[in-house]
């Protein structure tokens, strides 16, 4: 009897336990994915773009094996698995909200076919570290103290050769269809032979240099992984294990901590997705009229009048990637500037980020807006004007994106002195 491997946000056959285990578990495998409706409709264009080119990435791998159907995954895998009489369906955990969820519906609806979890995409998983008393981490450091300490495995070479794969033209009513076009062009390739091209060359490039650039828009030294990260193009510990030892290293080594963090707090708290982490902001005055609708479409558009502010959400508008330096910067503005709720932003970036990323994403902005785990303090408000003097010295970034910077400029939209004060008391009011 065949068995099941079940992708999602997996899409690559290097370093893959669940394959593995299909592989033990089954005379052949029916790999597929289901393009679920609800998560089309969820996703930006750009996100649905990167899915897409990684399926047929993933398809040519496969010698054209690959299985893609539509509809909800709690009725189309139990419908495969009794199509082929599956011994066993075996995915990688999924952590997020809508994951869990999703993936207890499947294992109730498959019955006695058993739905096995093994491996997931992070380094340790959330749920794996919690305090001496069984608490989560709530701040960062102490987290990545026991991170380090707690270790991951190595790397495991997994492939399957063609002849083990059961092929869906010999399954009657698949319900197969052709991997849908990619709704826009990407500004980089998907897929996992990208990503290990892409992986290369930032560690031969510039990972040593990585802790003293990454800040720096302007120099752009950071490794763009964030996206092939997202849809498992690659696991992270295939790249831990060529980080080396170097400074660059060891920073870098802190980001894919940071990333499993918020990954871990999102699985304590699931609320956080879309509401304050810390309740105790619940009550802070945001404006949401009409004017506040005018300025979030400046926002958006990148005509603020600040410079650095608008050359992020160029840089996103235009490519689906963003700098962090300057997400955090645009961020802030957006919250303490603009005194907007943080999940307008949050819902923007998801939109049109091509490593759009529920635990990352939308941490990050409650970091921006002070109301997360481990967050800025209230009173830190970002100046715009001296974080582009900081990180970005000569105006090099500025200047890609906004090359009408010294013509046509438009005046900035807010006081920002004025708007740190009202900021700062809106918050001293609660
Ligand atoms: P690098 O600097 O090369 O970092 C390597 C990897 O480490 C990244 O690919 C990412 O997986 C991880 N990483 C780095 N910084 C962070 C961080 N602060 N938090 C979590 N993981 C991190 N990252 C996303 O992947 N998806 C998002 O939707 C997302 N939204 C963000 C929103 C805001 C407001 C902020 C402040 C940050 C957000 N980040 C998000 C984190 C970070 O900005 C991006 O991961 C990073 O810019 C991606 O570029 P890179 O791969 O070149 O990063």
């Amino acid at each position: 009897r065949p068995s099941l491997l079940w992708l999602r946000r997996d899409l690559r056959l290097d370093d893959l336990p669940p394959l593995a285990a299909a592989i033990d578990a089954g005379s052949r495998v029916l790999v597929c994915f289901v393009v679920d409706p609800r998560l089309e409709k969820s996703s930006g264009e750009r996100r649905l773009s990167f899915l897409f080119d990684s399926l047929r990435d993933l398809d040519d791998q496969l010698s054209g094996r690959l299985l893609v159907v539509r509809g909800r995954p709690d009725e189309e895998i139990p419908r495969l698995a009794a199509a082929v009489d599956a011994t066993s369906v075996h995915i990688s955990a999924d952590y997020s909200p809508f994951g869990r969820r999703r993936d207890d519906a499947v294992a109730e609806a498959l019955g006695e076919i058993p739905l096995e979890a093994v491996g997931s995409p992070y380094l340790v998983a959330p749920g794996r570290i919690t305090k001496s008393d069984g608490e989560p981490y709530k701040v960062f450091t102490p987290y990545f103290r026991r991170w380090t300490e707690h270790g991951w495995r190595a790397p495991a070479d997994t492939s399957i050769a063609t002849r083990q794969l059961l092929d869906p033209a010999d399954i009657r009513r698949s319900g197969r269809i052709r991997v849908p076009a990619a709704p826009t062009a990407l500004s980089f390739p998907a897929g996992e032979k990208a990503a290990r091209e892409r992986w290369n060359e930032f560690v031969d490039d510039d990972l040593d240099g990585y802790d003293e650039g990454r800040d720096r828009p302007d120099r752009d030294v950071t490794s763009r992984m964030s996206a092939y990260l997202k849809y498992g193009n690659i696991h992270p510990r295939t790249m831990a294990a060529d980080l080396g030892r170097s400074n660059g290293a060891k920073a870098y080594l802190r980001e894919l901590a940071f990333r499993d963090f918020y990954a871990d707090v999102l699985y304590h708290w699931p609320h956080s997705a879309w509401r304050n982490w810390n309740s105790q902001f619940d009550d802070i005055a945001l404006d949401t009229d009409e004017s506040a609708y005018r300025r979030f479409d400046a926002w958006k558009e990148g005509r603020t009048g600040f410079p650095i502010v608008d050359a992020g959400m160029r840089q996103l508008r235009e490519t689906g990637w963003m700098h962090n330096r300057v997400r955090m910067i645009t961020a802030s503005f957006l919250v303490k500037d603009l005194h907007l709720p943080w999940w307008w932003g949050a819902r923007w970036f998801l939109d049109q980020l091509v490593d759009g990323d529920m635990a990352s994403n939308q941490h990050g902005w409650q970091w921006a807006a002070g109301t997360g785990t481990d967050a800025a303090p209230y009173f830190r408000v970002f100046n715009p004007t001296t974080q582009g003097d900081k990180f970005d010295p000569d105006g090099e970034y500025v200047r890609r994106w906004i090359p009408e910077i010294d013509d046509d400029y438009p005046e900035p939209i807010v006081d920002h002195k004025a708007e740190r004060e009202e900021a700062l008391r809106r918050f001293r009011e609660i």
